[in-house]
């Protein structure tokens, strides 16, 4: 079944980097499916890494070798579509980056329940980093220690406060 029945998208949809890159260090995934104009994930990249071609009614594509994950493109998504995917970060554990625009914001170290495309709890994370500097326009992004199995399932959290 397709997203635009089921309302949510599957991995199927989505073109994910090479285990062998993920394995290599952060990288953004980008889950933007809907052909609309819009192109600030393109404009904001500074390596040049997301390419649209000649509309902008394109999708974009990243260049998973040249980005370093950085998350700029992250706070500058304004469908919250971006993520970064770090599966170097531990022997069983991942870092998954992802916008957050609710107050207030979680701690570093908190522990909190995740949530997969469906918005169904698949297990608990902890917060390891918070970005939110002022060029992010208010779009803080949020970097979560989950196990490393789950790295491509989960893509938003619930505070347990
Ligand atoms: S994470 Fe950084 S380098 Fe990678 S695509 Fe986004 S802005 Fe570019
Ligand atoms: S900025 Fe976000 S919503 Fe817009 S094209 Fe890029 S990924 Fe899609």
């Amino acid at each position: 079944m397709s997203y635009l029945e089921t309302g949510y998208l599957t991995l199927e949809d989505i073109r994910l980097p090479s285990e062998e890159r993920l394995l290599k260090g952060p990288v953004a995934v980008i889950e933007c499916v809907q052909q609309i104009p819009c192109n600030p994930c393109v404009a904001s990249c500074p390596r040049g890494a997301i390419t649209m071609g000649d509309s902008i009614n394109n999708l974009p594509v990243v260049d998973f070798e040249k980005c370093n994950g950085c998350s700029i493109c992250v706070a500058n998504c304004p469908g919250l579509a971006i993520f970064i995917v770090d599966k170097s970060y531990g022997e069983n554990k991942a870092l998954v980056g992802m916008p957050y625009e609710f107050l207030p914001l979680p701690e570093k170290d908190e522990e909190v329940d995740l949530l997969n495309r469906q918005g169904s709890q698949c297990g608990t994370g902890i917060v390891r980093r918070i970005r939110n500097s002022k060029s992010q326009d208010r779009t803080p992004v949020i970097f979560i220690e989950v196990d490393k199995d789950l790295a491509m399932d989960v893509r938003f959290f619930r505070r347990k406060l």
